[in-house]
């Protein structure tokens, strides 16, 4: 076994438990996971964000636009040098192998959830069939964890990094709620989740369609802040 993004031999950092549980092997080495950065101390208690306020001035744009949304995001990692090549591997290049990377931190964070539903972010048909998979959903299943799809998107917006901040801010909801997914999500707890949390927008897009459902509760969580 090799680390999937160095490749060192893994075999000497290896425990009982990563032989004897798929979801928890190891799959990086240690050297390769130190070179992302954890979420600790000092975020913004609504969205992670590194922060010396109580409430970012993104999270107070927001409360503006969602005054009845009680929004909280949680996240695992910081948005640096080792996450951005890790995203490109993964959602660019399509190095499906990578949804493990993280899947023993992913699995130990989302323990507190089970009692919710998870429900990913989806891609459009045509992202899907030019990526061969989501990847946010590869994530989850990497670290054994269930969801429910009950999103949908249609189809892409025109791509949105040459934008300004505003104009991002400003995109039409891209999302729709499955038929299936307003019955199920009724008076439900919900967990929407997704790889990166850039401005906000997706999520609360997301959080506009799911509250369709009248759920008891919507908080989400990334991977990445
Ligand atoms: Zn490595
Ligand atoms: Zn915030």
């Amino acid at each position: 076994m090799t680390c999937l993004l160095c490749c060192k031999q893994l075999i000497k950092e290896m425990t009982i438990s990563d032989f004897w549980f798929f979801h928890k092997k190891k799959r990086v080495c240690s050297y390769c996971l130190s070179k992302f950065t954890k979420i600790k101390k000092h975020i913004c208690k609504r969205c992670s964000k590194s922060c010396i306020e109580e409430i970012c001035c993104d999270c107070q744009k927001w409360q503006k636009l969602y005054p009845n949304y009680q929004f909280k995001n949680e996240s695992l990692y910081f948005y640096n040098e080792a996450m951005e090549e890790f995203m490109q591997k993964y959602k660019f290049y399509g190095d499906y192998r990578l949804r493990f990377i993280f899947a023993k931190e992913m699995a130990q964070r989302l323990k507190k959830y089970r009692e919710w539903v998870i429900v990913p972010i989806p891609i459009s048909k045509k992202r899907f069939s030019l990526r061969g998979f989501n990847q946010v959903e590869g994530l989850l299943l990497a670290s054994g964890i269930c969801f429910y799809s009950a999103l949908m998107k249609p189809f892409d917006r025109e791509y949105q990094s040459h934008k300004t901040r505003e104009e991002r801010l400003q995109t039409v909801q891209p999302f729709l709620l499955t038929q299936a997914g307003k019955s199920t999500l009724y008076h439900k707890k919900i967990l929407l989740v997704d790889d990166i949390y850039t401005t906000g927008r997706t999520l609360f897009h997301a959080y506009g369609v799911i509250k369709e459902a009248l759920p008891k509760k919507v908080q989400t969580f990334t991977l990445v802040r």
